[in-house]
């Protein structure tokens, strides 16, 4: 876990910050309770019970070889980072302060805010991938970062290997293989679940493919996008992956009122991509860190009752006759392999799913515009409802062929079901699908 130093930006206090408790007797703390004022000291900000929002550029040094030392460890001359603050491209006491909180929801050694998902992502790929190298990840991915790895990348000589989400391990093991023949494997990327078809990755059998196949030494990264079920509903660093990253745009944000990603995981691979974050500065800026300190607060709370929404409204549309189908991860087979990547991998079914209508796209249309409560928006994960329509909006771009391949039909509905009362939200829904 960090230090929290971070504070001591006030340097004329000279003492060391009052260590936050993470373990009370027997009893570890939970991520609910550390959420509240883990990795910040008051008494370093004039007793602020929160965080003032660190509006500087720049950090003004005790002396010049305190100066020098901070260089030491944030131009990597020295290990385990920088010990101040030197410049807000590096880092500010509000970005650590979230890093400290992100990493606690998996229990990672540290984490890195950024300000964007998608920058995030970039600065991971940067990291890792070199021109003649091969990705392989699972498919499909969010749209944008399909063409960062593809189109992107491709334009400097990477190439990428894909295996559908739910895929057995014969299945990635083939990947792998085909990755090899392609260039040197120095990363592997997931998302689960995928959107929209909602199929989870088996993260534990892509952990055991990736060890069989690469001696210990060479072993590539495994990254995984958590954004839909993370944090609180799957921590695949427990399942074997090594890094974490999420749009925290959606649920961690959770109020539809900014735009950042984050980037959880193992301390060697983390320091690696602070280096790149450094340099290109992707850093969220500290006003939005302080928005998700916020965020965090509620995280639980939000989560678990767009959680519970979700699976009510769902048993109501389950059965309506103007209801196709349900691509919810509540209702997988009993039995089937997505419901045994369920058992160990999740521990809630989330507040994103598919609704399939009966009909076309004049049937998702005239069901969309008639939802009075639920907001006509993409994106997900906020505290009120949204839905859109796929085929015609987010996928609108993606080839007949592959839209096909994904279940994207004109009839599909996505749902991202928010904290409202969700006896009100089934009414909402009923009244629209009377309207069809
Ligand atoms: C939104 C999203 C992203 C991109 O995040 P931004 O914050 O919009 O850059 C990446 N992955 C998934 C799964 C997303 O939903």
């Amino acid at each position: 876990m960090p230090t929290e130093r971070d504070l001591a930006a006030d340097s004329s206090h000279q003492r060391a910050p009052r260590p936050s408790p993470t373990q009370i007797g027997n009893r570890k703390l939970s991520a609910q309770t550390l959420m509240l004022g883990y990795g910040f000291d008051p008494e370093l900000s004039e007793g602020s019970l929160k965080p003032p929002i660190f509006l500087t550029s720049t950090f003004v040094f005790e002396s010049a070889a305190a100066g020098k030392r901070f260089f030491e460890g944030v131009t990597g001359k020295r290990p385990g980072g920088a010990e101040g603050l030197i410049y807000s491209r590096f880092n500010g006491p509000n970005q650590e302060i979230l890093e400290d909180r992100l990493a606690v929801w998996e229990d990672a050694d540290d984490s890195l805010a950024f300000s964007s998902g998608m920058s995030a992502i970039a600065t991971l790929l940067l990291t890792f991938v070199r021109p003649g190298d091969c990705v392989v990840h699972s498919g499909p991915l969010y749209a944008a970062t399909e063409t960062l790895i593809a189109k992107i990348l491709g334009q400097f000589g990477v190439s990428w290997v894909d295996f559908p989400s739910g895929a057995t391990r014969e299945e990635i093991d083939a990947a792998i293989a085909k990755g090899k023949d392609r260039g040197r494997i120095s990363l592997v990327y997931l998302e689960s679940p995928a959107n929209p078809t909602n199929q989870l990755v088996d993260v534990e059998a892509v952990r055991a493919a990736v060890d069989a196949a690469f001696p210990a030494d060479q072993r590539p990264p495994i990254a995984i996008d958590n954004t839909f079920l993370g944090p609180l509903w799957a921590k695949p660093l427990s399942n074997g992956a090594d890094l974490s990253v999420y749009s925290l745009t959606k649920y961690v944000g959770g109020h539809s009122d900014l735009v950042a990603g984050g980037l959880v995981g193992e301390r060697e691979l983390i320091n690696k991509i602070r280096m790149m974050r450094n340099t290109i500065g992707t850093i969220c800026d500290p006003n939005t860190a302080w928005m998700l300190l916020r965020s965090l607060e509620t995280l639980e709370m939000r989560m678990s009752r767009a959680g519970e929404n979700a699976a009510k409204v769902c048993d109501f549309l389950k059965s309506h006759p103007k209801v196709e189908k349900i691509g919810y991860l509540g209702f997988l087979g009993e039995g089937s392999r997505q419901a045994d990547i369920f058992k160990r991998h999740c521990s809630g079914a989330g507040s994103t799913f598919s609704l399939y209508l009966k009909g076309g796209e004049k049937e998702a249309f005239t069901f969309l515009d008639a939802l009075q409560i639920a907001n006509l928006a993409v994106s997900l994960g906020g505290t009120e409802t949204l839905a859109s329509a796929p085929a015609a909006m987010t996928h609108l771009s993606v080839p007949d062929e592959r839209k096909k391949q994904l279940d994207i039909t004109p009839n599909l509905v996505r749902i991202s079901i928010g904290c409202e009362d969700a006896d009100d939200l089934i009414a909402d829904f009923a009244n629209a699908l009377q309207a069809v």
